[in-house]
């Protein structure tokens, strides 16, 4: 089985972390109320989703 000869070093393994970067892609905007909310989940704020309210928000 191949193998790599030696360990990559810090510096080299840290140089393609930087590529990683901490993003929350399932994160929109309502269409309603224009707040951030999570895709294919009804709006926290008005309870909205898909143009339908689901829910009616307490506060
Ligand atoms: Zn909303």
């Amino acid at each position: 089985m191949p193998n790599p000869k030696r360990r990559w070093s810090k510096s080299r393994r840290d140089k393609r972390r930087t590529h990683y970067k901490a993003t929350i892609s399932a994160l929109g905007t309502c269409s309603n109320c224009g707040e951030m909310k999570l895709t294919h989940r009804a709006c926290p704020s008005c309870g909205y989703y898909n143009e339908r309210s689901m829910f009616i928000p307490k506060s």
